[in-house]
């Protein structure tokens, strides 16, 4: 395995904004993993993006594998949704009263997700499984909740114990400012293991609230949910009357119109949103069945609101950015998948690098391991230090990505036949100094 990272060339005006940053921000980032720290080197400062393109403060421009962790569907500053944007900017930007902007968002949802009858927006995913989390507490009268390791569902305190993303990445110890009785109630076990899922229900049944996971894991690099898991869990949720809750705030409106659990056929009691259906703006939502979502506060008991919720910018770029996720779309994230995944896998075979390439629709990710991650130890078991040599020769080659190997590689569809050849330009030479 290669020990020397290579950073080939200088980023002065990014080096010197990032210590301009650190003097005044916490590490130099308002959301930890953009700071490089798992792959080294210097974060890049972006000044602008053009459908598959992005450029940084020193000029340099790389090809986007990264779309805003998938918030990006359509790529940097789509026109339409653009526009969308200026024609809600002139009518002003937050009203904090009912806009038309966000019924017509909340019935772009419920028209294209089966499980979702209502849905209430919000302005982050944490906010969407923090609040979901609650319902089901609110509904049930329950307290615990089953949560996955190696699944993140943003930062919640219930859900931060064994979480992927940047907890992995940094290997930050459990529960730093999280207090034992948030997480008293929480129960961790390994993904796509359904007999330590029955295991944890026979012993806590009656405590169960609900059952949350990744639609697909992809916070622990993407671990496709064995054939029938996620049936199973919902079988299991069924049985012990527990409430079942699919975070798809990564798959939602990117792995098709309605989501990962239409694919699969599975109807989860709720769901959670986010990234893709914000357009590039912040909005999340959770949503699901009507009897269970009228139990949120002003109609019900359960309370959850927000200043900002519903904003109108938000709304109408996530609007846009819907209307265009059409089967083209969906065919073009595809072959851009396909292709991607496909020339990562050969070059790394070529020059002989232990790898998987894991995939599950258009969602997937490169681990530096030669055996199939089926859960968050196996993922945990990678070659991280080849990771970071791979990312820093293919940034140096013109194409971002994850700086993380513990995080999807995301497409959009903008990636046109120039830039898919790029990467591919990149890959060979890449998987050459990782050797
Ligand atoms: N759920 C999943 C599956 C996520 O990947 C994320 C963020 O990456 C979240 C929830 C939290 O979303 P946010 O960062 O908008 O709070």
């Amino acid at each position: 395995a290669p020990t020397t990272l290579h950073y080939p060339y200088e980023v002065p005006r990014s080096a010197a904004l990032f210590e301009r940053a650190r003097e005044v921000t916490p590490g130099g980032v308002n959301s930890p993993v953009r700071a490089f720290q798992a792959v080294g080197g210097t974060p890049r400062f972006l000044t602008a993006g053009a459908g598959p393109l992005v450029t940084d403060a020193d000029g340099r421009e790389y090809v986007d594998l990264v779309n805003s962790w998938g918030a990006l569907l359509h790529g940097h500053a789509e026109p339409t949704v653009l526009a969308a944007v200026r024609e809600a900017v002139e009518r002003g930007t937050t009203f904090g009263a009912p806009t038309t902007g966000e019924v017509r968002l909340a019935e772009a949802i419920v028209g294209r997700v089966p499980a979702v009858e209502r849905v209430r927006l919000v302005g982050s995913g944490t906010e969407a499984t923090m609040s979901a989390i609650r319902l089901a507490r609110g509904v049930t009268g329950r307290p615990a909740v089953v949560k996955f390791a190696g699944c993140y569902h943003g930062h919640v305190d219930a859900l931060l114990a064994s979480a992927g993303s940047g907890a992995m990445t940094l290997g930050l110890p459990e529960g730093a400012g999280v207090a034992a009785a948030q997480v008293a109630d929480t129960i961790v076990v390994p993904f796509n293991d359904i007999e330590a899922v029955r295991a944890a229900f026979e012993r806590h049944g009656e405590r169960i609230a609900c059952l949350v996971t990744e639609a697909v894991p992809a916070n622990m690099g993407v671990v496709p949910p064995r054939p029938g898991f996620t049936a199973a869990l919902a079988a299991l949720c069924r049985e012990y009357g527990a409430l079942f809750v699919v975070d798809e705030v990564i798959t939602g409106f990117r792995v098709g119109p309605g989501g990962w659990c239409e694919l699969e056929g599975v109807e989860p009691d709720l769901l959670t949103f986010g990234k893709a259906m914000g357009g590039g703006l912040p909005a999340a939502a959770f949503g699901g069945r009507a009897e269970l979502m009228d139990r949120l506060a002003p109609d019900g008991p359960v309370y959850q609101a927000g200043t900002l919720s519903g904003n109108p910018l938000a709304t109408a770029a996530g609007l846009a950015a819907l209307r265009l996720a059409d089967d083209d779309l969906y065919a073009r994230l595809d072959t851009a998948a396909s292709s991607i995944a496909d020339a990562a896998s050969a070059a790394l075979s070529a020059v002989g690098v232990a790898h998987r390439v894991q995939r599950a629709g258009n969602l997937f990710s490169v681990f530096f391991t030669g055996d199939e991650v089926t859960d968050r130890a196996a993922a945990g078991a990678q070659d991280t230090r080849a990771y970071a040599v791979f990312f820093h020769a293919m940034l140096a080659r013109g194409v971002y990505l994850p700086p993380s190997a513990f995080e999807a590689w995301f497409v959009s569809g903008a990636l046109d036949d120039a830039a898919l050849a790029r990467v591919h330009a990149a890959l060979p030479a890449a998987a050459e100094v990782t050797a």
